[in-house]
């Protein structure tokens, strides 16, 4: 690490105490573009980097609900309004146990650049709560949304603040938290995406993120001539991102082996079809089940569940070509970054936002595998999303193909910013350095342009 990236990373660590996740990802992206400011001192000058860095807004409220027992529960909401320099705040809601003020920060942080590289006019923000919604009946959830959303309609609204979709909120959170808004605000309008299709929402909007991640993947080893065809693939999570990435890598001809949840994986050497695939569907999406459900019906498939007591994750040391990490940060550290090149992958495509440890993405780029980091490779979600928005205020709604063929399109805009940044500033092939350097400087001229706001 250079001396000016120390001393920046000591002021943020000093500005932002016990917030790790935020920490990492400042610095992934400082490193990056230390070369840059180097070669702009107005960007020095105008304290780009040190704006950036701090929210424009950070909301943090009480979410009061009832439970079926008639029990008063308490959680913590928050928005994290990060950037508006190029539009409206737009990024998901994460409903997770684990949320707090600083994995919030570090996703909006991360969704500013992202958001960028669609080439969309889309700021970032980020949301939340430690709410869990496992294990809760319906009117539960319910309950909960319309407490969150009485608090959080004051802050958003469809030319300030746009959230959508993350872990733990689908396509039944949004629809409660939406009704809530229109009941408060009396309007109808596209506040919210991932909305459901009947009321505002965009065909591929589900798919988006899953089908993103694959496509860049097919674009990365495309720079090597190559398809996806015949490719055997990891894949982590069950959730929304890993469903659609097995179905879009099963419509290129690669066979996924592997799905998991926070209790363990499932490995299936003859390949997640699409017989199985709805199956798991079906499972996560309507019986909200366990994964390890999946070997009960297909006995020939082994469940591991989770070993607290391991250093590394087993699900990424089996024989494949790909890996696409899907569940969320931090579930590939070096261990298994090195278990992953030992069993011959050498693509790695991140659905899930910051996957992979520091050290293991240092391996990844030491070792010149295809990696494609999450901000670039997992943008399609967040671009469908700006694509609900135009819709949302065209009044209409596109077809399903001409939805995939714009998601597909900026899937390779993205692919190809990100390559041609890595190559412009010295280290072709080096798609973080390429996606940080690309999402920043639309952010940062701009931020120029707009004084100091
Ligand atoms: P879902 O809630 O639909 O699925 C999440 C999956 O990951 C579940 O299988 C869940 O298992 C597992 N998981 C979550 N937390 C943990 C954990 N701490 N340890 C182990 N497994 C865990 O979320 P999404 O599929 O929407 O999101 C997955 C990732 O993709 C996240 O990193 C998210 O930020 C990122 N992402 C999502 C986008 C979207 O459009 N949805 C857009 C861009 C990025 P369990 O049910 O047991 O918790």
């Amino acid at each position: 690490m250079s001396e000016g990236v120390a001393a920046f990373m000591e002021q943020i660590k000093a500005k932002n105490p016990a917030e790790p996740e935020f920490h990492q990802a400042v610095e992934e992206v400082v490193e990056s573009l230390w070369p840059v400011l180097e070669k702009r001192p107005e960007y020095r000058k105008a304290k780009i980097l040190e704006r950036i860095c701090e929210p424009e807004r950070v909301i943090v409220f009480r979410v009061p609900w009832v439970d079926d027992k008639g029990v008063m529960q308490v959680n913590r909401g928050f928005r994290i309004e990060m950037n508006s320099a190029i539009g409206p705040y737009k990024g998901g809601l994460r409903f997770h146990p684990s949320v707090n003020l600083g994995i919030l920060k570090f996703l909006a942080f991360e969704q500013v650049f992202k958001n960028s590289l669609t080439t969309l006019p889309m700021g970032g923000g980020k949301g939340g709560s430690d709410f869990d919604p496992k294990g809760k009946s319906d009117n539960e959830v319910m309950r909960f949304c319309q407490s969150f959303m009485t608090e959080l309609y004051r802050h958003i609204g469809p030319n300030t603040d746009v959230p959508a979709g993350d872990i733990g909120v689908g396509g039944r959170e949004i629809g409660f938290m939406f009704g809530q808004y229109k009941r408060l605000r009396n309007e109808f309008t596209g506040v919210l995406t991932g909305k459901g299709l009947n009321w505002g929402g965009s065909l591929i909007r589900p798919e988006a993120t899953g089908y993103g991640a694959v496509y860049f993947a097919a674009e990365m080893v495309g720079t090597r001539s190559e398809t996806l065809e015949g490719k055997v693939a990891l894949v982590s999570g069950s959730g929304n991102v890993a469903q659609f990435t097995c179905e879009k890598l099963l419509d290129l001809g690669a066979k996924p082996v592997t799905l998991s949840d926070s209790g363990g994986y499932v490995y299936d050497e003859d390949g997640i079809d699409r017989g199985k695939l709805a199956y798991v569907m079906d499972l996560k999406n309507v019986k909200r089940g366990r994964i390890k459900e999946y070997v009960e019906k297909y006995p020939h498939a082994k469940y591991t569940p989770v070993d607290p007591k391991l250093q590394h994750n087993p699900l990424w040391d089996h024989k494949a070509d790909c890996a696409f990490p899907s569940a969320t940060q931090n579930e590939i550290n070096a261990q298994d970054a090195e278990n992953l090149i030992k069993n011959g992958v050498y693509v790695v495509s991140e659905g899930a936002n910051m996957p992979t440890t520091p050290d293991g993405v240092e391996l990844f780029l030491e070792k010149k595998i295809l990696y494609g980091p999450g901000k670039a490779a997992n943008a399609g979600g967040v671009a469908t999303s700006g694509l609900e928005m135009s819709q949302n205020s065209l009044r209409l709604s596109w077809t399903r193909e001409e939805v995939d063929q714009r998601l597909h399109g900026i899937m390779k805009a993205i692919h190809k910013a990100a390559y041609e940044a890595a190559e412009e500033f010295g280290t072709p092939g080096n798609y973080v350095n390429g996606a940080n350097i690309a999402g920043f400087l639309k952010v940062a001229d701009a931020m120029m342009d707009q004084g100091a706001v």
